[in-house]
């Protein structure tokens, strides 16, 4: 089991990721309003962080580049799921830190695919790369 704070502010992807995470064994807490993603992101300690990248008050880019920037969470891999897909964007969201990227509306399958990868990266032997998504 994996904590994944989730920052989200659309109601029904927050359900649907919540309960994905969850039918996978996951812990996940919701953040609705990335102002206060930084502190819960703190305070829940996630193995793992899923945003949201049009988010009010405050961007996901910027999120991600304040997670990057802090000592305790630094490490904590980060997916980003957009609604936007285009190549320039998924440049820019990797520049800012995120180590993946799903487009909205997502696909059950490589959303739980990416999250299973990120954790494995982090949890599972280092000599032993992860497997290569395709
Ligand atoms: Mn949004």
């Amino acid at each position: 089991m994996a904590k994944i704070l989730i920052v989200e502010d659309n109601a029904l992807n927050v359900k649907l990721f919540c309960d994905l995470l969850a039918a996978h064994g996951h812990e996940a807490r919701p953040v609705t309003d990335g102002r206060f993603a930084l502190d819960q992101a703190r305070e829940f300690g996630p193995d793992l962080v899923i945003t949201d990248i049009q988010l009010p008050h405050v961007t996901g880019l910027d999120l991600i580049r304040l997670i990057r920037d802090d000592e305790k969470l630094k490490h904590v891999p980060i997916m980003a799921v957009t609604a936007y897909a285009a190549a320039a964007d998924e440049e820019r969201i990797r520049a800012a830190g995120a180590q993946a990227y799903v487009s909205k509306p997502i696909s059950v399958a490589k959303f739980v695919a990416q999250v299973n990868e990120l954790l494995g990266i982090e949890t599972a032997d280092r000599k032993t790369p992860a497997p290569q998504a395709t």
